[in-house]
């Protein structure tokens, strides 16, 4: 075998390229990580941590206002923006540097540069010119906002890498997109006191996610304050005297101080050299792998968001992981993408796990359904008006769960712990064998024994009341 300088050499410190060049150092590879920006990516310079920081500073606000309920008196509060970002910063450059040790301790070579692949087993430093062999390399590069739609002064607006360091908080933000982030935003900075909008081409947020889930975020936002029009395309971003002059396809005109795009990623392979080597991308420029996260250039893998499969920490991590264990542990590991809970931060915040009402119906021949939609025991004293919404969903033919979904406090949390049940296929007489704990949200799982709906294939029968609403 040919000598290389090492065995594997990791593009990209964040989530993925972090995990995995340390597992694989721990095996006793020799390992190099070449990182462009800062040690541990995006979810934690610049996506999860400092965004669920940011969602604890503006439920603060929903605190204050509960507070009276409960018998406190709570003078007006006032809110520092610059304070909050300088505390976000401390953190997360915390939290690098806890990463650049653990690497370190692992061995594992740190290069502060943008790494770019001249061929199989080739790299080429930017910072310094030199070149690198490797037997393995892995692409952990994640991803970029993309800035669709390309309307004329898009350059004015932000994304999701600029929004979490503004030097000032704007007073008027609109906010183009309603999946993830466009929502989580909306929710922070429409209770940090910006008036906030959202312009989207659907006709609800969070498409994919269930119905009534979708349903939830939308009347919480708008119970929040913030102005939601749909079926809207941005067409110009113009400057004016004072902020930024937005027009849409459908006619809104807006007067704002920042616009920020938040129409999805994709994935950052753009002048990586990938085609020095013959890597084969899919269409939106994703690295195509096997189940082993290996390319078609067999000294070529990939995980993470560069490669489109589920863009979220924990499976970045898990991908990484299984890669090492996969190429330098001889412990062949595939990574699974069903059952992958997930959560939303709004307030109140959706949690999930499984199939949404919608996709089960189009899979299974019978489908139940079990609701709950209830106001906690907090907003009796608090007067808060967001209902708590739990959803069930069941293949009817074995009473096994398929999918949980819930829009509450600590939803994203709940999802977490069900989808253990959902992974060992526990069935709805389970969830109903449980003994509750009381009094909490949470019990509502163990107490839901009496179906909403049944829904057999093709015959959406007398038992199934929403059909047609669901079908919108
Ligand atoms: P990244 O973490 O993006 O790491 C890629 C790294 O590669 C970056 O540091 C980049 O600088 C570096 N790089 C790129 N090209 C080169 C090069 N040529 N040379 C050297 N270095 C390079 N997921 C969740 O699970 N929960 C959440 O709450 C959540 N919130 C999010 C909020 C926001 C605003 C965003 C944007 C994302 C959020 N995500 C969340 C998604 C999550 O951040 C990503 O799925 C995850 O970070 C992907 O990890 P990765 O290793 O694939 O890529
Ligand atoms: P999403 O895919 O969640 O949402 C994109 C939004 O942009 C949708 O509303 C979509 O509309 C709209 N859109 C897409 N293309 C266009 C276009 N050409 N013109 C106008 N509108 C468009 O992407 P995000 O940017 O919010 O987040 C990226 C990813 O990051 C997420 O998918 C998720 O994987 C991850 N993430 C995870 C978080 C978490 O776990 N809590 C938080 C933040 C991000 P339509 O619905 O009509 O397609």
């Amino acid at each position: 075998m040919a000598d290389f300088d090492v065995d594997l050499f990791v593009i990209g410190a964040g989530s993925g390229g972090v995990r995995a060049a340390r597992i694989a150092a721990g095996y006793g590879a020799k390992v190099a990580i070449a990182e462009e920006f800062r040690i541990g990516g995006t979810c934690v310079i610049r996506g999860c941590v400092p965004k669920k920081l940011m969602v604890y500073a503006s439920r603060f606000r929903d605190d204050f206002d509960d507070a009276a309920g409960f018998g406190w008196s709570v003078p007006a509060p006032t809110f520092d923006w610059p304070k909050l970002v300088r505390a976000k910063e401390k953190e997360i450059s915390r939290l690098s540097a806890i990463y650049r040790v653990n690497l370190e301790k692992a061995g594992v070579q740190i290069i502060e540069s943008r790494a770019e692949i001249l061929d199989p087993h080739r790299v080429r430093l930017k910072a310094d010119g030199r070149e690198i062999t490797a037997r393995v390399i892995l692409v952990a590069t994640g991803g970029t906002p993309v800035l669709e739609p390309p309307a004329p002064g898009r350059e004015y607006a932000i994304t999701s890498n600029e929004v979490f360091d503004l030097p000032v908080m704007p007073k008027r933000l609109l906010i183009i997109g309603a999946g993830y982030i466009a929502v989580e935003f909306a929710s922070i900075f429409a209770r940090l006191g910006t008036k906030v909008v959202i312009a989207t081409r659907g006709e609800n947020v969070l498409r994919g996610f269930d119905e009534d889930m979708r349903c939830g975020v939308r009347d919480a936002l708008i119970h929040a304050g913030v102005d939601i029009h749909f079926n809207q395309l941005l067409r110009r971003i113009e400057k004016t005297a004072d902020g930024l002059r937005t027009q849409s396809t459908e006619g809104l005109q807006l007067d704002v101080d920042q616009v920020m795009i938040a129409t999805g990623r994709r994935p950052n392979t753009a002048g990586l050299g990938l085609e020095n080597a013959g890597v084969k991308l899919d269409g939106v420029g994703a690295i195509k792998v096997d189940a082993f996260s290996q390319s078609n250039i067999p000294s070529i893998y990939a995980v993470g968001d560069v490669t489109n499969r589920l863009a979220l920490t924990p499976i970045a991590i898990r991908e990484g992981h299984a890669f090492a264990d996969t190429v330098f542990g001889g412990k062949p590991t595939a990574v699974v993408h069903t059952n992958v809970p997930t959560a939303v931060f709004t307030t109140p915040e959706v949690g999930t796990v499984g199939l949404s009402e919608r996709e089960a119906r189009a899979i299974y021949d019978i489908v139940d359904i079990y609701e709950a939609c209830f106001r906690p025991l907090k907003a009796t004293l608090s007067g808060r008006g967001d209902k708590v919404r739990m959803k069930i969903v069941v293949d009817g033919a074995t009473d096994v769960v398929i999918g949980v979904h819930m829009f509450g406090d600590d939803a994203g949390e709940m999802a977490q712990l069900l989808a253990i049940a959902i992974r060992l296929g526990a069935k709805k007489a389970d969830f109903d064998d449980t003994i509750a704990v009381h009094p909490t949200s949470a019990e509502e799982f163990v107490t839901m024994r009496t179906r909403t709906a049944r829904y057999e294939r093709a015959t959406a029968g007398p038992e199934a009341p929403d059909a047609a609403a669901l079908e919108g």
